[in-house]
């Protein structure tokens, strides 16, 4: 027995010289699930977004993604983790415009820098703002919204997901269009923060459209105005704010995946084909449409598109931001 292995082990170093027999194959990634840290409540859009693409990504690099819900600090604590996890290809995060760049002028002391502590991977949807308000909210429309707003100020909630989260930073581009500082509440991400405006226990938010589209359609929520120039097919009823007249207002927020710096370009490389690939889906796709997302077209989805959109939106939100702080 012992010799037949022997023997055996003998041919197989023969032929593998002879180059007949390939050295057995090390597995390439991934070999294990993968997690992606989502910075916000789950329900809420970046979770939403995240969940529809990784779930079509797991089914290509064939293991299974996990999501894991890490909020606080408007999503910066969970980037902070992220940007310090192991640079493996086993711990990515879905962030967003406010983790990957507002939070840059609003965090003086960021722990984290959104171009030098991660490995751009893709844009996974661009995502319009609205301005909704609980169901009962007197004004009828946007210019009532604006004069009501204005006179209320100090009796308002407006709801968000923290300092530096989407919510936050495009209504606080708002208020400072109005002249107008009203009382913040904020929510460990937007899907609590929209359970409460579904509640009547906030008065209004900005928020990406992802988390808006089943609420307004449901008619448990008012919305006065997308904040971009044309209206989404997902809501062809409202109005953009260049018809409802505040053009100035216009807003449109990202949703991103990153991997830790210094992960290899090959699992980078693996991972932004499998989020170019679920972008192509077509049950993604309607997933997404129907939510109101914006999909990214090829060009945009590259490392490098992603790369230059994050210093792009870091150079848009400072002088927007700093002064607030
Ligand atoms: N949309 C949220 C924000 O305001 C976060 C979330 O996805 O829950 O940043």
């Amino acid at each position: 027995m012992t010799f037949i292995r022997a023997l055996t082990g003998a041919c197989a170093v023969a032929l593998a010289s002879l180059g007949l027999v390939a050295p057995a194959k090390a597995q390439t990634y991934p070999t294990r699930s993968i997690t992606t840290i989502v910075p916000f409540a789950a329900g809420g859009p970046t979770d939403v977004v995240a969940r529809i693409i990784t779930a079509h990504m797991a089914q290509t690099l064939g293991q299974s993604i996990i999501i894991e819900n890490v909020v606080g600090a408007g999503g910066t604590t969970a980037t902070m983790r992220a940007a310090r996890a192991a640079n493996d290809g086993y711990t990515l995060i879905t962030g967003h415009m406010g983790t990957h760049a507002a939070s840059v002028p609003l965090y003086p002391k960021l722990a984290y820098h959104p171009e030098k502590d991660f490995e751009p991977i893709a844009l996974l949807a661009g995502t319009p703002i609205l301005i909704l308000a609980r169901r009962d909210f007197p004004p009828k429309d946007l210019n009532e919204f604006v004069t009501y707003v204005k006179a209320n100020t100090e009796k308002l909630n407006a709801a968000h997901a923290g300092v530096g989260s989407v919510s936050h930073v495009s209504c606080e581009l708002l208020h400072s269009i109005l002249d107008i500082k009203p009382v913040g509440v904020p929510f460990n991400g937007t899907g609590p923060a929209m359970n409460a405006l579904v509640a009547g226990q906030v008065d209004y938010m900005c928020d990406q459209i992802v988390n808006a589209v089943p609420q307004i359609n449901a008619g448990t929520i008012k919305a006065y105005a997308i904040a971009t120039p044309e209206r989404n097919p997902s809501l062809p009823n409202v109005p953009t704010t260049v018809e409802a007249g505040l053009p100035k207002f216009q807003a449109q927020a990202w949703n991103a995946m990153f991997a830790p710096k210094g992960t290899s370009p090959a699992i980078v490389a693996s991972l932004n084909a499998a989020a170019a690939k679920a972008l192509d889906d077509e049950t993604v796709r309607k997933r997404l449409l129907e939510l109101g997302s914006v999909i990214p077209g090829p060009a945009e989805r590259t490392p490098e598109a992603l790369a230059t959109l994050v210093k792009n939106e870091i150079a848009k939100w400072t002088p927007v931001l700093k002064p607030a702080t």
